[in-house]
C-alpha cells in the first residue's frame, strides 16, 4: 500500500514541479506509515531515479525504453494503469499539468479508480484522503472525501512546497513497457516554442498583459508620414519582455490579448488556458474577468497595472497601480536594472 508520485520527465529531466508531487506523497507516506514509489517513465530515468532518492523517494519504478519517448498517452498510461494494478498504491499523486492531468485521468479510468483534479490542500483521514480543490472557478473550494483502493490526484503547480534535496536513495525497480513501439499508433510532431524561456507553471513571477496593450499613448499615429505601422505585439516584445527578462518572470496574457493575435495561446491564463500559482502576478491592462481570475487568483501577491480604478482586477490586487501601463512598465523595468 504504498503512494505513488509520477515523475514527469522531458528530453531526459525531471520537470521541477514533480518534486512538490513527491513531496506531497511523502507527507501522505508519512501519515499512513508507508512507503514513497516514485514511477519515472522515459529518457534519463534511472538518473532521475538517483534525483528522487534524494528529494525523499523509498522506491522507484523506473522504465527508460525508447518507446516512451517523447511522452505519448497511450504507451504511458498503459504501463502506470500496469503498476497500478499489481502495487495496488493507495494514491496516485502528479502535478496538473497538461500530461499529469490527461495521464492520470485516463489511468483511473482504466484500473476503475477514483480522481480528484487541481488540489491546493492533501491529507489523510483515517483511511480516507482528504483533498482541498477550487471549484466554480476559484470562487469556492470543496474537500473532497476518497475511500477507495486506489485515489488518482493531480496537484496544483507551486501549491505545495518542493522538499528539501537530501542524500537519501530509492531502491530502483526497472520495468517493461507494455506496448510494443508497433502497437503505438500516436505520432509526435514536436515544434519549439518560439519565445518562452521560463515554463509559466513552474515560474515564481508571471507578468501578463491583456487587450490594454494596444493603447500605447506613445505610439506614433498609424497614418503619420513616417511611421512605422504600430502593433500591441510590439508593446510584448518591448514593454513586457524586458521587464520579465530583468525580473526572471514567465509571460502570461488574457483571453482578450490572445484572441487577437497579440501573443499565441500557450501563454493563455484562466478557465481556458493555464492556471498559475506564483509568488509574484503583475497583470497589466487586464481587467480581472472572473475567467481569468481563474487561472491566477491562487498567486501570492498580485499586482494591477491599469489606468481604470474601478477595474474589478483592484479588488483581488495587493498593490494597484492606477497608470498607463507604457508609462509605468518601462520605468519600472528601468528603476529593477539599476538594482
Ligand atoms: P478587457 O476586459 O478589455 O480589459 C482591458 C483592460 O485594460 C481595461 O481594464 C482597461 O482599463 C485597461 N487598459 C487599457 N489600456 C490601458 C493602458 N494603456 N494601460 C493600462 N491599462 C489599460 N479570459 C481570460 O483571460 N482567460 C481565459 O481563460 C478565459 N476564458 C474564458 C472562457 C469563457 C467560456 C468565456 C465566456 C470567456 C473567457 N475569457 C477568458 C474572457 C474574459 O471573459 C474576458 O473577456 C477577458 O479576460 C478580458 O481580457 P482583458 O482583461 O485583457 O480585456
Amino acid at each position: 500500500m504504498s503512494i505513488f508520485a509520477w515523475i514527469e520527465t522531458f528530453e531526459g529531466k525531471a520537470s521541477p514541479t514533480s518534486w512538490e508531487a513527491l513531496g506531497a506523497a511523502k507527507s501522505l507516506a508519512t501519515s499512513l506509515n508507508t512507503d514513497v514509489t516514485a514511477v519515472i517513465l522515459g529518457q534519463g530515468a534511472t538518473d532521475i531515479a538517483s534525483e528522487a532518492g534524494a528529494y525523499g523517494a523509498d522506491n522507484a519504478l523506473v522504465c527508460d525504453d525508447t518507446t516512451l519517448e517523447p511522452y505519448r498517452l497511450e504507451p504511458y498510461a498503459a504501463l502506470l494503469s500496469q503498476l497500478v494494478s499489481e502495487h495496488n498504491p493507495k494514491a496516485v499523486v502528479a502535478v496538473a499539468s497538461t500530461s499529469g492531468r490527461e495521464l492520470l485521468a485516463s489511468s483511473a479510468a482504466d484500473t476503475n479508480s477514483g480522481m480528484i483534479g487541481d488540489v491546493t490542500e492533501l491529507s489523510i483521514d483515517g483511511d480516507d484522503l482528504i483533498a482541498v480543490r477550487p471549484a466554480y472557478a476559484g470562487k469556492v473550494t470543496s474537500t473532497v472525501k476518497a475511500s477507495g483502493a486506489t485515489t488518482f490526484v493531480t496537484l496544483r503547480g507551486r501549491a505545495f512546497p518542493t522538499p528539501e534535496k537530501g542524500t537519501g536513495t530509492a531502491t530502483v525497480t526497472q520495468v517493461s513497457p507494455v506496448l510494443a513501439a508497433d502497437d503505438i499508433t500516436t505520432q509526435i510532431e514536436s515544434l519549439e516554442s518560439e519565445s518562452e524561456s521560463v515554463s509559466l507553471t513552474d515560474a515564481a513571477i508571471v507578468i501578463s498583459a491583456g487587450r490594454g496593450m494596444a493603447n500605447n499613448p506613445n505610439a506614433a499615429p498609424a497614418d503619420a508620414a513616417d511611421a512605422t505601422v504600430w502593433k500591441a505585439q510590439d508593446g510584448f516584445a518591448n514593454v513586457i519582455q524586458p521587464l520579465a527578462d530583468t525580473l526572471g518572470a514567465a509571460v502570461g496574457a488574457s483571453r482578450a490579448a490572445v484572441d487577437a493575435g497579440y501573443i499565441p495561446y500557450e501563454h493563455q491564463i484562466g478557465q481556458t488556458g493555464k492556471v498559475v500559482n506564483p509568488d509574484l502576478y503583475i497583470a497589466a491592462g487586464i481587467s480581472g474577468a472572473i475567467q481569468h481570475q481563474a487561472g491566477m487568483r491562487g498567486s501570492k501577491v498580485i499586482v494591477a497595472v491599469n489606468k481604470d480604478a474601478e477595474a474589478p482586477i483592484f479588488k483581488l490586487a495587493r498593490y494597484g497601480v492606477v497608470e498607463d501601463l507604457y508609462d509605468f512598465l518601462p520605468a519600472l523595468t528601468a528603476e529593477l536594472k539599476k538594482r
